[in-house]
Formats: structure tokens, sequence, C-alpha cells
């Protein structure tokens, strides 16, 4: 996540950006920070680390209060806890400042090494399916290789939409089942159902080997949208059996009939697609970014 005090700090340092980090060099060190959930993170990669570098860099860390850091290659990944306010930008600029300019006066002939192959030059950073790396040139194009190659065996992959839509009805069928007990044991419409009919019918659409593709989210959320109605519907044909205590169907399609019914079946469809439909595009939104499923490798952008 980038939120705005990052991002400002990002752009008064010249780093560039990603979708969810500000990233760049400063000096001969690689730089990464972010937001997480109540922290702040700021990842560092220097040229050569050894534990001479790793007590002073504790050292400065516990001069700052700083007691949560972790070792990673080449770096450490520091995280500044933020529990009411949030963490000073300032003070995060003022180590980081700190620690770029003690790895610089320390290896000054040095550069950040490349993150795959640990060679030093002709290095850059790339974003890799929403990972930014420092990467050397010949490593960047084995990873678009890569990509390419696997971009390719995806569209390759058969998959079929129809018994996709088939599993995504069957599967959904339990969620029918609570729109029932909750119309006609408490008289309301549960949003639960959609969540049902979405989280199911994605399962069932894949069991069914439906191609995970933008058309096949599509295709999971017709289905979902269609067990709405077919579950107001299944709720009221059960409300009628209930009143008639029986099952009839030539009952059923009489009083569907009349006027009255038909009106306020038609408002609780109205009212369930209301309530369902915010869940439902949601699970949308996040299926159809994870199934366009393209790798791509990216250099990152300018803050602005
Ligand atoms: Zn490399």
């Amino acid at each position: 996540m980038l939120f705005p005090g990052i991002k400002k700090l990002g752009k008064e340092l010249n780093l560039k950006r990603t979708d969810s980090e500000v990233v760049g060099l400063i000096k001969n060190c690689f730089v990464k920070m972010y937001d997480g959930r109540n922290m702040k993170i700021l990842e560092l990669y220097v040229p050569e680390m050894d534990d001479d570098d790793k007590n002073n860099i504790i050292k400065k860390l516990e001069a700052r209060k700083i007691k949560k850091y972790e070792w990673v290659s080449s770096g450490v990944k520091i995280i500044f806890i933020e529990t009411v306010v949030p963490y000073s930008i300032k003070k995060i600029k003022e180590l980081l400042d700190e620690l770029v300019n003690y790895f610089n006066n320390k290896y000054p002939a040095q550069k950040p090494k490349c993150q795959h192959c640990g060679q030093q030059n002709e290095t850059d950073i790339y974003c890799i399916n929403d990972a930014s790396l420092l990467i050397c040139n010949d490593c960047y194009n084995k990873a678009e290789r890569a990509a390419q190659n696997e971009n390719m065996e995806q569209n390759n992959i058969k998959g079929n939409y129809l018994f996709g839509f088939i599993g995504a009805l069957l599967f959904a069928v339990p969620g029918i089942l609570l729109t029932v007990l909750f119309l006609v044991y408490l008289n309301r419409l549960a949003a639960v159902s959609a969540v049902a009919y979405i989280s199911l019918g994605i399962i069932g659409y894949v069991k069914f080997k439906g191609k995970k593709s933008p058309a096949g989210a599509v295709i999971v959320i017709i289905a979902a949208l269609l067990m709405v109605g077919v579950g107001v519907i299944a709720a009221y044909a059960v409300l009628i059996f209930k009143e008639l205590k029986e099952i009839n169907f030539d009952s059923l399609i009489f009083l569907f009939k009349v006027p009255e019914i038909q009106k306020e079946l038609v408002t609780n469809l109205i009212l369930s697609y209301i309530v369902s439909s915010m869940f439902i595009f949601f699970k949308f939104y996040q299926i159809f970014k994870e199934w366009k499923n393209k790798k791509s490798i990216q250099k990152p952008r300018e803050i602005l």
C-alpha cells in the first residue's frame, strides 16, 4: 500500500513509484518504502554487509528506539510501528539518510547488486508482477522471456466457458437454501446469500474447468446474478406452498399472476439485487484482476 506520507517522502527524495511502493536508488543503496497495516516499512539493499555493518545498523536503530527489523539478502527491512498516530516521515528520512551515508562512505566504489545474480553492473529497477526488484540487464532479459512464455502457455490452456457456467450455477445452489430460510423463517432478505452465490460459484466454475480469463470472470458474475433472482423466486414459491399447505405448481403459477403478489415479488427482487450487487461486483473486481493473468514487467513511474 502507498499512503500520502510515504509518497510525499518518495517525491522529495526523487524516487519513483509502483502501484504499492516507492522505489529508487539513493547513492549506492536500493530503497523501497511502503505502508502496511498500522506500520510503515523501509527496505534498504546495500552493496555489501558484514557483521560489523549489521552491528552498526542495530546501534542506529536502537538509538531511535526502533525494535522491529529483519535481515534480508544484502539488506535490512525496518518496520515502523504505528499505534495511534502515523510514524513521523521526518524521522524515517533522517534514519534513511544516516544509513545511506554510512554505506556510501564505507563502500564508495561499489554499486547496489542485482537481486537475482548479484553482479553490480547495468542494474535497473523493474516491477515484475507487482514486486519491484533491482536487476541487471541479463536478468531482465531472462525475466522478460520467462514472462512471455508463461503468458503464451496461459493462453493455450484449454478451458470451457459453458461447463464453467454450469459449475458456477450448480455450486451456488446452497445459496438458494439460505435465501429461502431467511425469507420464509425470518422474513428478510439475506445479503449472505450473495456471498454464497459468488464464492461457491467461483469454486464451481473452477471445478468444472472454466477458463480463468476476464470473460470467465464475467460468466461467474452472470451466474451469481441469475442465482439471486432464482433464490428470491424459490423463496416465494416455498412461502406460497407453506400458505397453501401443499406443493401445487398450478396454484403457484396462478398466484404469481396476481398483480399484488407480482408487485411484492418484483420489489423483493429489486431489493435483493441492491443488497447483493455491491458484494458481487467487489468480488468480480477481485477475480477479474486475478484472472487477467498477464505477467508483465514494467519500470516504476514518476510520483505525481
Ligand atoms: Zn542479474
